[in-house]
């Protein structure tokens, strides 16, 4: 017999853009979505004001049924969270600090509110229906603005005495290295991030490298930050560049420490990479491949699995959708 439809609002409050979509926590079907840029520079008021604008947004384009059960809303946020109170403590990234998120939302919409955070929430999405389906012990990592991870141990996310478990963009794999954004120094995602290959390559650019993305028409520029799209890098790859190849191979190689490092100390049935970069870029992700292969200790590098995720730019909407349902009780068919 057909599984009623049960339906479930997820938002993904990044740092760059602001996501919410409808799902259908049945399949993990995306009914409808709306997006905005976040514009965290506007202050808090405006980003609470903007997250509740755009679940509306996704409930009208949804147009569900008057009696259409719509359990809760689930929010994936890039920062640190009390979960319990629904309360995003502290989010640099989102210009936030001790947002009541739960009860703003809750106010407006009359729905129980869940709250995690924004990589492991993805994880949540991946795992529930992405890359993820049938493992019950692995590691879902995330290369973005930073690197960042979801951990999930007996078929349950594992988040750590402090909350902060997964935290691998802080692996620290070069002593007295580059300054990373936390204040300390040779984290991971000082070297591996798309961040970081943004600066690498700007860098060299400045001491007069030549390369393709060197006409700066190519380049998005944002509150004096250069943001390089991951499609333009994988453009410059297939165009030869010879610049863009070599800093996405140092990272490749940088980033493949880390996995190494990660497999060797968790031993998990498999790896899961996402993140728009590991994506577009067939060279980061099978470079970064070989090279945890070659790091990690012979039973490891042989048997974890290392599959891109599957879920694209909607696992943290469908995580986050999903958080809120399980909260309530919710059963998920393979979970
Ligand atoms: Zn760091």
């Amino acid at each position: 017999m057909p599984k009623q439809k049960t339906y479930a609002v997820g938002i993904d409050l990044g740092g760059t853009k602001i996501l919410a979509a409808v799902v259908d926590i049945t399949t993990g079907e995306i009914i409808a979505s709306a997006r905005k840029r976040t514009r965290a520079e506007k202050g808090q008021d405006f980003v609470a004001n903007r997250t509740i604008e755009l679940t509306q947004a996704a409930l009208s384009a949804a147009n569900l049924p008057q009696d259409a059960p719509i359990v809760t809303i689930g929010v994936g946020a890039a920062g640190q969270i009390d979960r319990k109170a629904g309360v995003v403590v502290d989010a640099p990234n989102l210009g936030v600090k001790n947002m009541q998120l739960a009860d703003i939302l809750g106010k407006q919409f009359s729905k129980p509110v869940r709250v995690g955070n924004d990589v492991e929430v993805a994880a949540l999405g991946e795992y529930i229906y992405g890359s993820g389906q049938g493992f019950k012990n692995f590691v879902c990592l995330f290369v973005g603005t930073g690197i960042g991870s979801g951990i999930v141990q007996n078929g349950r996310m594992y988040t750590g005495l402090t909350g902060t478990a997964g935290e691998v963009g802080h692996i620290v794999i070069q002593a007295g290295g580059r300054i990373c954004g936390c204040g300390g120094r040779g984290c991971l995602e000082a070297y591996a991030s798309r961040t970081a290959i943004t600066k690498a390559i700007m860098a060299e650019i400045h001491h007069g490298r030549s390369s393709i993305l060197a006409n700066d028409a190519a380049l998005q520029l944002k509150e004096g930050e250069t943001i390089i799209r991951s499609g333009l890098l994988a453009n410059a790859i297939a165009q030869g560049d010879s610049l863009v190849i070599e800093i996405v191979t140092e990272a490749a190689d940088y980033l493949g420490y880390g996995l190494g490092s990660v497999m060797n100390f968790y031993n998990p049935e498999a790896i899961i990479l996402g993140g728009g970069v590991i994506e577009a870029i067939d060279l980061l992700f099978e470079r970064a491949v070989n090279r945890a292969r070659n790091t990690a200790l012979s039973a490891p590098a042989l048997q974890t699995k290392i599959i891109k995720a599957r879920l694209g730019d909607f696992s943290g909407v469908v995580g986050a959708a999903c958080l809120g349902s399980e909260a309530v009780g919710f059963q998920f068919p393979l979970s």
